[in-house]
C-alpha cells in the first residue's frame, strides 16, 4: 500500500467526506473537486468507517451525526488503531459537547454548519501545509524513507510494517550512512541497556529488518566481527 504521507508529495490531496445530508455532501464534493482535490463521499457511518480504514486518505471530513456508526465513534476507533489521518469534524451549532469530545479524541479541526466550502478548503490546505512541514522529518537513504513523526517506513512507495524497536534500529542505521556501528553501540542506543556480550539481539533484529525491507535489505551491510553499516546510497 502506498504510504499515506507520500500522497502530498505526489499531486492532489485525497479527501474522504462522510456526510449523510445529501445537499451538504454534494456541495462539499463539488467545491473540493473544483479546488483540485480528489474526493470520495460516504453517506452513512458504517460505510464511512470502512472507507476510512480501507485506504490511505490525506484528510477525512467527518460529520458527527450519522446513521449507523456516529462520527465520534469512527474517530475514536481510528485513533485506537493508531491511524493518524487528519480529521476535520462537521458539527451542528448545538453540538458543543460533541465538538469538545471530538478534539479530545484527536480531531485536528472542526467546522460548524452552515459553513462556506472556501472555509473548509482553507482548513484542508492548512493541514496539507502541516503535512509538508512534517516531511522535513523524513530521513531518506536510497529507496528507504523514514518518517520520524509518524514512525513509519517505506521502500519506494510501499509502506513497510515495522515494530517500534525495528524502526528505532533502522533509524539509528539510517542516521549515519557510511559509518560502521558496532554491536555494542547499536545495542546501547536502540535497547538502551548496557551491552550484554552474550546477547545476539542485534543480529536477530537486523535479520528481521532485512527480511522486511526486501530489495532495500542490501543497504544494510555486515561488517564482519564488528557490526553493521548503512550503505551510502
Ligand atoms: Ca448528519
Amino acid at each position: 500500500m502506498r504510504a499515506p504521507w507520500l500522497w502530498v508529495l505526489n499531486g492532489a490531496m485525497k479527501v474522504l467526506v462522510v456526510e449523510d445530508e445529501e445537499k451538504i455532501a454534494s456541495f462539499v464534493q463539488r467545491g473540493l473537486e473544483e479546488a483540485g482535490f480528489r474526493v470520495e463521499v460516504r453517506r452513512d457511518g458504517d460505510a464511512g468507517y470502512d472507507a476510512a480504514r480501507g485506504e490511505p486518505w490525506d484528510v477525512i471530513v467527518l460529520d458527527i451525526m450519522l446513521p449507523g456508526r456516529d462520527g465520534l465513534s469512527i474517530l475514536e476507533n481510528l485513533r485506537a488503531q493508531r491511524n493518524p489521518v487528519p480529521v476535520i469534524l462537521l458539527t451542528a451549532r448545538s453540538e458543543l459537547d460533541e465538538r469538545l469530545a471530538g478534539l479530545d479524541l484527536g480531531a485536528d479541526d472542526y467546522l460548524t454548519k452552515p459553513f462556506f466550502v472556501a472555509e473548509l478548503i482553507a482548513r484542508i490546505k492548512a493541514i496539507g501545509r502541516r503535512l509538508s512541514r512534517d516531511q522535513l522529518s523524513l530521513v531518506e537513504v536510497g529507496p528507504l524513507t523514514l518518517n520520524l513523526l509518524t514512525r513509519r517506513a517505506s521502500v519506494g512507495e510501499e509502506e513497510v510494517e515495522l515494530t517500534a524497536r525495528e524502526f528505532a534500529l533502522l533509524e539509528y542505521l539510517c542516521r549515519s550512512p557510511g559509518r560502521v556501528l558496532t554491536r555494542t553501540q547499536i545495542y546501547e542506543q536502540v535497547w538502551d541497556y548496557d551491552f550484554d556480550p552474550r546477547t545476539n539481539l542485534v543480529d536477530v533484529y537486523v535479520a528481521r529488518l532485512r527480511k522486511k525491507l526486501g530489495a532495500a535489505a542490501r543497504l544494510i551491510e555486515t561488517v564482519r566481527g564488528v557490526g553493521y553499516r548503512m550503505k551510502q546510497a
